[in-house]
């Protein structure tokens, strides 16, 4: 099977892609300043982690989605599983930093209330329960990775995930409402090796509202099943 487009139909197909025209991806506002969440958390680190790491996620989602429009354009699939991978790494990077900075607030901390603490003990049995399981699934990740609250619109019930990079060990179709980076980009600056004491600052900060908020949309969605 060959891979190469004839020309007439690789000039249709240029014609029709709008994905490489601008950037699709973008950094979203912050919407606080770094130094909001001194001194639980540094400026330096805040500033980092949003100015390099996640801007470089951003970058590479686009640079995906451009180069697999190349690909398209040119007939070379050659580096098409690669680009694949590039893709799914980088935005999903994007997507769980983009919601990291909406479940964290200078006024956050404490326990959910409403329709999501009454979810959480339903699913869970309670809120400690639910707590101490998302502290074991982020202690535990061997490398790089992510603990994540998410809603399984097929069961429709909440899930704990424990995610490797960005985007692996994920189910198909669950919808994240609070995630927490276990990346050691998040804490080595300050924390050095003690992810506990991140773990414990993040637990400090978490935006219940924005995750009650969340919450409420994902549970609207279904995949057609
Ligand atoms: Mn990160």
């Amino acid at each position: 099977m060959s891979f190469l487009t004839k020309d007439s139909e690789r000039s249709e197909t240029s014609e029709k892609d709008s994905t490489s025209r601008g950037q699709l991806y973008s950094l979203p506002p912050l919407g606080y300043h770094y130094y909001a969440f001194e001194p639980v958390l540094s400026s330096e680190m805040i500033d980092l982690h949003y100015n390099a790491h996640h801007a470089g996620y951003v970058k590479g989602a686009n640079k995906a989605v451009d180069d697999l429009a190349e690909a398209r354009r040119s007939g070379r699939y050659d580096t098409i599983a690669q680009l694949e991978r590039n893709l799914a790494f980088n935005f999903s990077g994007h997507v769980l930093h983009s919601l990291l900075w909406r479940n964290l607030s200078p006024n956050g901390g404490g326990a959910p209330d409403d329709v999501l603490a009454d979810e959480i003990e339903r699913h869970f049995g309670s809120f400690a329960a639910f707590k101490m399981q998302l502290d074991a699934v982020c202690m535990t990740l061997q490398g790089s990775g992510w603990g994540v609250l998410s809603w399984d619109p097929l069961g429709r019930r909440l899930l704990i995930e424990q995610v490797y990079d960005h985007q692996n060990n994920i189910g198909r179709c669950t919808l994240p409402i609070l995630v927490i980076d276990m990346w050691e980009h998040a804490y080595y600056l300050q924390f050095r090796n003690r992810k506990e004491d991140w773990l414990s600052a993040y637990w400090q900060l978490i935006d219940w509202h924005d995750a009650a908020r969340r919450f409420a949309m994902v549970r609207q969605a279904g995949i057609g099943l």
